[in-house]
Protein backbone atom coordinates (compact mmCIF):
# COMPACT_ATOMS: atom_id res chain seq x y z
CA UNK A 1 0.00 0.00 0.00
CA UNK A 2 1.29 3.63 -0.57
CA UNK A 3 2.06 5.12 2.05
CA UNK A 4 1.07 9.01 2.32
CA UNK A 5 3.09 11.58 4.93
CA UNK A 6 1.71 14.02 6.20
CA UNK A 7 3.20 18.05 7.00
CA UNK A 8 1.74 18.92 9.97
CA UNK A 9 2.65 20.44 13.45
CA UNK A 10 0.10 18.63 14.96
CA UNK A 11 1.88 15.14 13.73
CA UNK A 12 2.89 13.61 16.91
CA UNK A 13 6.86 13.20 16.88
CA UNK A 14 7.34 9.48 15.99
CA UNK A 15 4.62 8.94 14.38
CA UNK A 16 4.55 8.41 10.68
CA UNK A 17 1.95 6.25 9.72
CA UNK A 18 -0.34 7.84 6.80
CA UNK A 19 -2.89 10.16 7.45
CA UNK A 20 -6.40 7.94 7.64
CA UNK A 21 -8.91 10.98 6.92
CA UNK A 22 -12.19 8.21 7.10
CA UNK A 23 -13.15 5.62 8.73
CA UNK A 24 -15.34 2.16 7.59
CA UNK A 25 -16.76 -0.01 9.69
CA UNK A 26 -17.79 -3.74 8.87
CA UNK A 27 -20.22 -6.66 8.39
CA UNK A 28 -19.97 -9.27 6.74
CA UNK A 29 -21.93 -12.57 5.23
CA UNK A 30 -20.26 -15.44 4.00
CA UNK A 31 -16.58 -14.30 3.36
CA UNK A 32 -13.54 -16.17 4.10
CA UNK A 33 -10.84 -14.35 5.96
CA UNK A 34 -8.61 -14.14 2.83
CA UNK A 35 -11.40 -12.40 1.15
CA UNK A 36 -12.31 -10.11 4.58
CA UNK A 37 -8.49 -8.83 4.54
CA UNK A 38 -8.46 -7.82 0.64
CA UNK A 39 -11.50 -6.40 1.21
CA UNK A 40 -10.35 -4.30 4.35
CA UNK A 41 -7.16 -3.74 2.62
CA UNK A 42 -9.49 -1.81 -0.34
CA UNK A 43 -11.47 -0.19 2.06
CA UNK A 44 -8.28 1.26 3.37
CA UNK A 45 -7.36 3.14 0.08
CA UNK A 46 -10.63 4.53 0.38
CA UNK A 47 -10.29 5.44 4.21
CA UNK A 48 -6.93 7.43 2.87
CA UNK A 49 -8.77 9.25 0.18
CA UNK A 50 -11.62 10.53 1.22
CA UNK A 51 -12.52 12.94 4.38
CA UNK A 52 -15.36 12.00 6.81
CA UNK A 53 -16.21 12.56 10.63
CA UNK A 54 -18.97 9.66 10.67
CA UNK A 55 -17.65 6.00 10.17
CA UNK A 56 -19.14 4.87 6.91
CA UNK A 57 -20.57 1.26 7.58
CA UNK A 58 -20.56 -1.30 5.06
CA UNK A 59 -22.14 -4.60 4.91
CA UNK A 60 -20.48 -7.21 2.52
CA UNK A 61 -21.48 -10.28 1.11
CA UNK A 62 -19.57 -13.22 -0.31
CA UNK A 63 -21.98 -15.22 -2.53
CA UNK A 64 -22.81 -16.48 -5.90
CA UNK A 65 -23.47 -14.18 -8.08
CA UNK A 66 -25.13 -14.14 -11.96
CA UNK A 67 -22.08 -15.64 -14.45
CA UNK A 68 -20.11 -12.98 -15.40
CA UNK A 69 -20.74 -10.68 -12.63
CA UNK A 70 -18.00 -9.62 -10.07
CA UNK A 71 -19.57 -7.43 -8.04
CA UNK A 72 -22.93 -5.54 -6.86
CA UNK A 73 -23.09 -2.49 -4.53
CA UNK A 74 -26.31 -0.54 -3.38
CA UNK A 75 -25.32 2.73 -1.60
CA UNK A 76 -27.71 4.03 1.02
CA UNK A 77 -29.38 6.89 0.09
CA UNK A 78 -30.45 10.47 1.57
CA UNK A 79 -31.80 13.58 -0.25
CA UNK A 80 -32.26 17.48 1.21
CA UNK A 81 -30.11 16.65 4.09
CA UNK A 82 -28.61 19.81 6.27
CA UNK A 83 -26.23 21.44 4.13
CA UNK A 84 -27.12 19.26 0.91
CA UNK A 85 -25.14 20.91 -1.69
CA UNK A 86 -27.89 20.46 -4.09
CA UNK A 87 -31.38 20.12 -3.36
CA UNK A 88 -33.65 17.49 -4.77
CA UNK A 89 -30.78 14.92 -5.74
CA UNK A 90 -29.71 11.83 -4.19
CA UNK A 91 -26.75 11.42 -2.26
CA UNK A 92 -24.79 8.54 -1.11
CA UNK A 93 -25.38 8.38 2.90
CA UNK A 94 -21.64 7.81 3.63
CA UNK A 95 -21.24 11.19 1.57
CA UNK A 96 -24.61 13.07 2.86
CA UNK A 97 -23.10 11.94 6.35
CA UNK A 98 -19.47 13.60 5.92
CA UNK A 99 -21.39 16.80 4.29
CA UNK A 100 -23.80 16.70 7.50
CA UNK A 101 -21.38 16.10 9.74
CA UNK A 102 -23.63 13.69 11.55
CA UNK A 103 -24.79 10.29 10.88
CA UNK A 104 -28.50 10.50 8.89
CA UNK A 105 -29.43 7.06 9.13
CA UNK A 106 -28.61 5.20 12.45
CA UNK A 107 -28.95 1.62 12.65
CA UNK A 108 -28.83 1.62 8.47
CA UNK A 109 -25.79 0.10 6.44
CA UNK A 110 -24.39 3.19 4.42
CA UNK A 111 -23.25 0.64 1.77
CA UNK A 112 -24.51 -3.22 0.58
CA UNK A 113 -21.59 -5.48 -1.60
CA UNK A 114 -22.52 -8.53 -3.10
CA UNK A 115 -18.97 -9.76 -4.24
CA UNK A 116 -18.82 -13.09 -6.40
CA UNK A 117 -17.66 -16.03 -4.37
CA UNK A 118 -17.25 -18.14 -7.52
CA UNK A 119 -14.75 -15.87 -9.29
CA UNK A 120 -11.34 -17.17 -9.51
CA UNK A 121 -9.77 -14.24 -7.59
CA UNK A 122 -6.32 -13.25 -6.22
CA UNK A 123 -6.18 -12.00 -2.57
CA UNK A 124 -2.96 -10.96 -2.16
CA UNK A 125 -2.49 -7.11 -2.11
CA UNK A 126 0.84 -6.69 -3.01
CA UNK A 127 2.08 -9.48 -5.70
CA UNK A 128 1.54 -9.56 -9.30
CA UNK A 129 -1.81 -11.14 -10.59
CA UNK A 130 -1.44 -14.13 -12.07
CA UNK A 131 -2.99 -14.24 -16.10
CA UNK A 132 -6.73 -15.63 -15.75
CA UNK A 133 -7.41 -14.81 -12.14
CA UNK A 134 -9.40 -11.03 -11.12
CA UNK A 135 -7.80 -8.96 -8.37
CA UNK A 136 -10.18 -8.91 -5.79
CA UNK A 137 -9.00 -5.69 -3.66
CA UNK A 138 -9.29 -3.91 -7.49
CA UNK A 139 -12.88 -5.32 -7.91
CA UNK A 140 -13.37 -4.11 -3.99
CA UNK A 141 -11.85 -0.81 -4.80
CA UNK A 142 -14.30 -0.26 -7.71
CA UNK A 143 -17.49 -1.46 -6.04
CA UNK A 144 -16.96 0.62 -2.47
CA UNK A 145 -16.35 3.36 -5.11
CA UNK A 146 -20.51 3.09 -6.14
CA UNK A 147 -20.85 3.07 -2.55
CA UNK A 148 -19.65 6.25 -2.01
CA UNK A 149 -21.75 7.76 -4.84
CA UNK A 150 -19.97 7.09 -8.06
CA UNK A 151 -23.20 5.74 -9.24
CA UNK A 152 -26.15 6.63 -11.63
CA UNK A 153 -29.84 5.98 -11.09
CA UNK A 154 -30.94 6.09 -14.94
CA UNK A 155 -32.80 2.91 -15.92
CA UNK A 156 -34.21 2.69 -19.54
CA UNK A 157 -37.51 0.05 -19.94
CA UNK A 158 -38.16 -0.85 -24.06
CA UNK A 159 -37.75 3.06 -25.34
CA UNK A 160 -38.32 5.00 -22.08
CA UNK A 161 -35.81 5.92 -19.99
CA UNK A 162 -35.53 7.51 -16.49
CA UNK A 163 -34.26 8.74 -13.44
CA UNK A 164 -34.61 7.64 -9.81
CA UNK A 165 -37.06 4.97 -10.96
CA UNK A 166 -35.04 2.19 -10.21
CA UNK A 167 -36.97 -0.21 -7.44
CA UNK A 168 -35.50 -3.18 -5.55
CA UNK A 169 -37.15 -5.32 -8.03
CA UNK A 170 -35.15 -4.56 -10.50
CA UNK A 171 -32.26 -6.20 -8.62
CA UNK A 172 -33.97 -9.67 -7.95
CA UNK A 173 -32.85 -11.85 -6.12
CA UNK A 174 -30.45 -9.52 -4.49
CA UNK A 175 -31.58 -6.94 -1.72
CA UNK A 176 -30.76 -4.34 0.61
CA UNK A 177 -31.17 -4.58 4.83
CA UNK A 178 -31.91 -0.81 4.67
CA UNK A 179 -35.67 0.35 3.06
CA UNK A 180 -35.25 1.11 -0.60
CA UNK A 181 -36.35 4.79 -1.00
CA UNK A 182 -39.18 5.77 -2.86
CA UNK A 183 -36.55 7.85 -5.71
CA UNK A 184 -38.71 9.96 -6.31
CA UNK A 185 -38.29 10.34 -10.18
CA UNK A 186 -35.39 12.69 -8.64
CA UNK A 187 -31.60 12.08 -10.14
CA UNK A 188 -28.45 11.30 -8.30
CA UNK A 189 -25.83 14.07 -7.35
CA UNK A 190 -23.85 12.21 -10.05
CA UNK A 191 -26.55 11.87 -12.46
CA UNK A 192 -27.21 16.07 -12.07
CA UNK A 193 -23.70 16.48 -13.80
CA UNK A 194 -24.15 14.22 -16.74
CA UNK A 195 -24.52 15.84 -20.37
CA UNK A 196 -25.07 14.61 -23.67
CA UNK A 197 -22.36 15.62 -26.51
CA UNK A 198 -24.54 18.78 -26.86
CA UNK A 199 -24.29 19.48 -23.55
CA UNK A 200 -27.29 19.38 -22.56
CA UNK A 201 -28.11 17.92 -18.98
CA UNK A 202 -29.99 14.16 -18.75
CA UNK A 203 -31.54 16.06 -15.70
CA UNK A 204 -33.63 18.70 -17.83
CA UNK A 205 -35.12 16.06 -20.57
CA UNK A 206 -38.72 14.74 -19.67
CA UNK A 207 -38.52 12.32 -16.87
CA UNK A 208 -39.48 9.54 -17.91
CA UNK A 209 -39.73 9.63 -21.35
CA UNK A 210 -37.93 8.17 -25.15
CA UNK A 211 -36.10 11.08 -25.65
CA UNK A 212 -34.11 10.56 -22.30
CA UNK A 213 -34.50 6.83 -23.38
CA UNK A 214 -32.46 7.53 -26.47
CA UNK A 215 -29.97 10.27 -24.52
CA UNK A 216 -29.44 7.19 -22.39
CA UNK A 217 -28.14 4.53 -25.30
CA UNK A 218 -26.40 7.45 -27.70
CA UNK A 219 -23.01 6.10 -26.80
CA UNK A 220 -22.65 10.50 -26.22
CA UNK A 221 -22.24 11.33 -22.62
CA UNK A 222 -19.96 12.77 -20.31
CA UNK A 223 -19.16 14.20 -16.98
CA UNK A 224 -19.76 18.11 -16.72
CA UNK A 225 -18.46 18.66 -13.69
CA UNK A 226 -14.79 21.51 -12.76
CA UNK A 227 -12.48 18.98 -10.90
CA UNK A 228 -13.41 16.14 -13.46
CA UNK A 229 -12.80 18.22 -16.05
CA UNK A 230 -9.61 20.13 -14.47
CA UNK A 231 -8.47 16.28 -14.73
CA UNK A 232 -8.58 15.74 -18.04
CA UNK A 233 -7.40 18.94 -19.45
CA UNK A 234 -10.74 20.01 -19.60
CA UNK A 235 -12.45 17.71 -21.26
CA UNK A 236 -15.23 15.98 -19.51
CA UNK A 237 -14.56 12.42 -19.45
CA UNK A 238 -16.57 10.23 -21.05
CA UNK A 239 -19.41 8.10 -19.50
CA UNK A 240 -20.34 4.05 -20.83
CA UNK A 241 -23.43 4.73 -22.11
CA UNK A 242 -23.83 1.73 -25.19
CA UNK A 243 -26.21 1.38 -27.61
CA UNK A 244 -27.84 -1.50 -25.85
CA UNK A 245 -28.72 0.03 -22.32
CA UNK A 246 -27.03 -2.59 -19.82
CA UNK A 247 -28.63 -1.86 -15.99
CA UNK A 248 -25.47 -1.85 -13.66
CA UNK A 249 -23.09 -0.98 -15.96
CA UNK A 250 -24.66 1.99 -18.43
CA UNK A 251 -24.15 5.03 -17.26
CA UNK A 252 -22.79 4.39 -14.25
CA UNK A 253 -19.41 3.95 -15.10
CA UNK A 254 -16.61 6.06 -17.29
CA UNK A 255 -16.49 4.61 -20.53
CA UNK A 256 -14.46 1.49 -21.59
CA UNK A 257 -12.93 1.99 -24.40
CA UNK A 258 -12.00 5.52 -23.44
CA UNK A 259 -10.25 4.24 -20.52
CA UNK A 260 -9.04 0.75 -21.49
CA UNK A 261 -6.68 -1.86 -18.88
CA UNK A 262 -3.67 0.07 -18.29
CA UNK A 263 -5.27 3.15 -18.21
CA UNK A 264 -4.59 5.07 -14.89
CA UNK A 265 -8.32 6.03 -14.75
CA UNK A 266 -9.69 2.63 -15.73
CA UNK A 267 -10.82 1.46 -11.86
CA UNK A 268 -14.45 3.01 -12.85
CA UNK A 269 -15.15 1.57 -16.42
CA UNK A 270 -17.51 -1.65 -16.23
CA UNK A 271 -15.56 -4.34 -16.67
CA UNK A 272 -12.79 -5.95 -14.41
CA UNK A 273 -9.89 -7.49 -16.63
CA UNK A 274 -8.37 -10.53 -15.12
CA UNK A 275 -4.61 -10.57 -14.64
CA UNK A 276 -4.26 -6.91 -13.75
CA UNK A 277 -4.99 -4.22 -10.96
CA UNK A 278 -5.12 -0.85 -9.94
CA UNK A 279 -5.31 0.10 -7.06
CA UNK A 280 -5.33 4.02 -7.08
CA UNK A 281 -8.70 5.21 -8.23
CA UNK A 282 -6.99 7.56 -10.96
CA UNK A 283 -7.51 11.55 -10.87
CA UNK A 284 -11.08 11.35 -12.90
CA UNK A 285 -12.31 9.33 -10.20
CA UNK A 286 -10.80 11.84 -7.64
CA UNK A 287 -12.33 14.87 -9.78
CA UNK A 288 -15.67 13.06 -9.56
CA UNK A 289 -16.02 12.40 -6.66
CA UNK A 290 -14.72 16.34 -5.74
CA UNK A 291 -17.86 17.60 -7.80
CA UNK A 292 -20.49 15.52 -6.76
CA UNK A 293 -19.48 16.97 -2.82
CA UNK A 294 -16.86 14.87 -1.40
CA UNK A 295 -13.61 16.04 0.44
CA UNK A 296 -10.82 14.22 -0.69
CA UNK A 297 -8.07 14.52 1.55
CA UNK A 298 -4.98 16.67 1.27
CA UNK A 299 -2.13 13.86 1.05
CA UNK A 300 -3.55 12.44 -2.09
CA UNK A 301 -2.31 15.00 -4.38
CA UNK A 302 1.21 14.85 -2.62
CA UNK A 303 1.12 11.51 -3.52
CA UNK A 304 0.65 11.31 -6.84
CA UNK A 305 3.06 14.29 -7.60
CA UNK A 306 5.85 14.42 -5.06
CA UNK A 307 6.67 10.55 -4.87
CA UNK A 308 9.68 10.47 -4.29
CA UNK A 309 10.89 14.04 -2.48
CA UNK A 310 10.85 13.30 1.27
CA UNK A 311 9.05 15.95 3.49
CA UNK A 312 10.94 17.12 6.46
CA UNK A 313 9.56 19.44 8.84
CA UNK A 314 10.21 20.99 12.18
CA UNK A 315 7.51 22.40 14.57
CA UNK A 316 6.64 24.13 16.47
CA UNK A 317 7.20 27.86 15.20
CA UNK A 318 7.81 29.76 16.43
CA UNK A 319 9.76 28.19 18.91
CA UNK A 320 10.23 28.94 22.93
CA UNK A 321 12.02 26.22 24.68
CA UNK A 322 12.33 23.10 21.99
CA UNK A 323 12.33 22.72 18.65
CA UNK A 324 11.20 19.31 17.17
CA UNK A 325 12.47 17.95 13.64
CA UNK A 326 10.78 15.07 11.49
CA UNK A 327 10.73 13.58 8.16
CA UNK A 328 9.20 10.81 5.87
CA UNK A 329 12.62 9.14 5.42
CA UNK A 330 14.51 6.82 7.50
CA UNK A 331 17.57 8.51 9.64
CA UNK A 332 20.02 6.37 7.94
CA UNK A 333 19.73 8.18 4.28
CA UNK A 334 19.44 11.56 6.02
CA UNK A 335 23.10 13.41 5.82
CA UNK A 336 22.72 16.28 7.81
CA UNK A 337 20.37 18.68 9.58
CA UNK A 338 22.03 22.14 10.61
CA UNK A 339 20.83 24.71 12.16
CA UNK A 340 22.25 28.31 10.79
CA UNK A 341 21.40 31.43 11.72
CA UNK A 342 20.73 34.51 9.54
CA UNK A 343 24.82 34.64 8.62
CA UNK A 344 24.73 31.28 7.14
CA UNK A 345 26.60 30.42 10.29
CA UNK A 346 26.18 27.02 11.51
CA UNK A 347 24.96 26.87 15.52
CA UNK A 348 23.98 23.40 15.82
CA UNK A 349 23.71 20.15 14.30
CA UNK A 350 20.34 17.95 14.92
CA UNK A 351 19.04 14.68 14.63
CA UNK A 352 16.15 13.60 12.87
CA UNK A 353 12.90 12.89 14.64
CA UNK A 354 14.63 14.26 17.82
CA UNK A 355 14.21 17.60 19.86
CA UNK A 356 16.60 19.96 20.80
CA UNK A 357 16.49 22.87 23.45
CA UNK A 358 16.50 26.16 21.49
CA UNK A 359 16.01 28.37 25.20
CA UNK A 360 19.59 29.71 24.68
CA UNK A 361 19.20 30.87 21.11
CA UNK A 362 18.96 34.40 20.95
CA UNK A 363 15.84 35.45 19.75
CA UNK A 364 15.32 35.91 15.93
CA UNK A 365 15.05 34.13 12.24
CA UNK A 366 17.01 30.63 11.86
CA UNK A 367 17.14 28.05 9.17
CA UNK A 368 16.93 24.36 9.28
CA UNK A 369 18.87 22.75 6.03
CA UNK A 370 18.11 19.13 5.57
CA UNK A 371 20.23 17.55 3.60
CA UNK A 372 19.94 13.76 1.90
CA UNK A 373 22.36 12.40 -0.48
CA UNK A 374 20.45 13.86 -3.44
CA UNK A 375 17.96 16.53 -1.72
CA UNK A 376 17.62 19.12 0.27
CA UNK A 377 15.38 20.84 1.89
CA UNK A 378 15.43 24.74 3.80
CA UNK A 379 13.09 25.48 6.37
CA UNK A 380 13.14 29.16 8.12
CA UNK A 381 11.62 29.34 12.16
CA UNK A 382 11.39 31.94 14.36
CA UNK A 383 12.93 31.76 18.28
CA UNK A 384 10.86 33.64 20.08
ZN1 LIG B 1 -19.20 -0.84 -11.42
Amino acid sequence: MKKFYTLSIAVCLSVFVSAQTATFTFTYTGFTPQAQAAFEYAAGIWAHTVVSAVPIKVLAHFQQLPTGTLGITFPNGRKNFTNAPLPDKWYSTSLANSIAGVELNPGEVDIEIYLSSTTNWYYDSTGTVPSGKYDFVTIALHELCHGLGFLSIAKKTGTTGSLGMLTSTDFYPFTTSYPWPNLDTLPSVFDSFLVTDQNEQLDTFPNPSILLGSKLTSNAIYFNGTNAMAANNGTRPRIYAPLTFALGSSITHFNEATYPAGNINELMTPNGNPGYKLHDPGPLCIGVLKDIGWTISPNVGIAETNKEEPIFSVYPNPAYDYLFTSSSISNEKIKSIELKNMLGEKMMDMENNSRVSVSDLPKGVYFIIFKTLNYQSVQKFIKG
